[in-house]
């Protein structure tokens, strides 16, 4: 994957933005939580080595990351905090897990057996946290048997250190709290099975961190809410409202690389979906869907110059096209994604105008697009 260094398009990260948001969540817990800062995904697109080193300056304990690749990323880059990958390694990787001092979460029994054979083999010990399934239906023990089977298994066993237990909700951002509850209590009685002794007992991901204060996380794993982004954000029912400032961290930024007049009949982008019925100003932007821009974009409004212009026609791969209010010069300035929360732009309105959430959209945004830093 090349980023395009030479064409207009970048995704710009305020990390000035990024440390507030972590010094804030850090204020708002109690004395003896830890945060640990989750930046798996590119750190949902921001850039994962830089989010962590800010992290790390605003007293995160440590990272979590989804796999294993985005945990060896962060140790060559220097970083020693401990890390924890979220999702299920192939037990057969255990073993370059331990020697890069990165902890794994366990998601059944087989599993332990399969990584015990390949630690035995160097005679290695790693470091782990036992996945439990509350609710979420994803990875993790959800039978009693099983949990105890595993911590029979683990009691006295030299090549595993049991580190922490965790769980992950389904809807602690929303206004209903019925399943979340129920989470807490499979949470609370599997944790009573438990003969080991794990430092981190953890469930509280942003939206359970800021929103729910109902149970208690040894560490907050702290996601959305770094990049500035409130976890409620289903446009089906009305947001939460955190008890603190966040400040969005990303803005996506081009510029036009054409601009022109059509005439009446003209048509513009494949299958013509858009035709002037007049003369028309029409603005090329060297942005598409290959870039994790999608064609549902089509009619959302960017701002180029000091106005907002509807993207006309499809989205193609690499360039969009909108209509201009007047002539602007080749050149001038377009904000496809604002870092302002309430600008018509904001990445939260451009989610919710291609039906989805404001991760997916920072997710999407591909490597192609280099990541410029700054504070401000
Ligand atoms: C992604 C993830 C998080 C972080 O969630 P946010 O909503 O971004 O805070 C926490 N825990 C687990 C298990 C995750 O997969």
């Amino acid at each position: 994957m090349i980023a395009g260094i030479h064409r207009p398009a970048e995704v710009h990260v305020n990390l000035a933005a990024i440390e507030a948001n972590i010094t804030n969540e850090m204020k708002h817990l109690e004395p003896d939580q830890k945060l640990f800062a989750v930046v798996k995904a590119n750190a949902y697109g921001h850039g994962a080595v830089e989010v962590a080193k800010v992290a790390l300056k605003a007293g995160a304990s440590g990272f979590c990351v989804a796999i294993l690749d985005e945990a060896l990323e962060l140790r060559q880059a220097g970083i020693v905090k401990p890390i924890l990958v979220l999702g299920v390694v192939s037990p057969e990787y255990a073993d370059l897990a331990s020697v890069n001092d990165i902890s794994l979460t366990v998601p059944n029994l087989d599993w332990l057996k399969e990584a015990e054979k390949v630690l035995q083999k160097e005679d290695l010990q790693l470091k782990i946290h036992l996945g439990i399934d509350s609710g979420m239906g994803r990875i993790g023990f959800n039978e009693d048997e099983e949990f105890i089977a595993a911590n029979k298994f683990l009691e006295s066993n030299p090549n595993f250190f049991v580190e922490g237990m965790f769980a992950h909700f389904a809807s602690a951002d929303s206004n209903d709290d019925t399943y979340f509850k129920k989470q807490v209590a499979k949470f609370e009685h599997m944790k009573s099975l438990l003969t080991l002794k794990p430092k981190w007992i953890h469930v509280d991901n942003t939206a359970a961190s800021i929103f729910n204060k109902k149970i208690h996380s040894d560490l907050v794993r702290y996601g959305i809410g770094i990049y500035g982004l409130n976890p409620s954000s289903n446009p089906a029912s009305p947001d939460l409202e955190p008890a603190f400032e966040l400040k969005p961290a990303l803005s996506f930024v081009s510029e036009l690389t054409h601009v022109k007049t059509i005439h009446a009949g003209d048509g513009v982008g494949y299958g013509s979906t858009f035709v002037a019925d007049q003369d028309t100003i029409i603005g090329t932007v060297p942005v598409g869907y290959a870039d994790g821009w999608i064609r549902k974009f089509q009619g959302f409004k960017v701002k180029v110059g000091d106005e907002y212009c509807p993207i006309v026609g499809r989205v193609c791969m690499d360039q969009f096209m909108v209509k201009l209010p007047y002539k602007m010069p080749v050149g001038s300035k377009v904000v496809l994604i604002s870092d302002d929360p309430a600008a018509p732009n904001s990445i939260k309105k451009a989610a919710d105008y291609v039906d989805t959430i404001h991760y997916e959209v920072a997710c999407l945004l591909d490597d192609r697009l280099p990541r410029k830093y700054f504070y401000k």
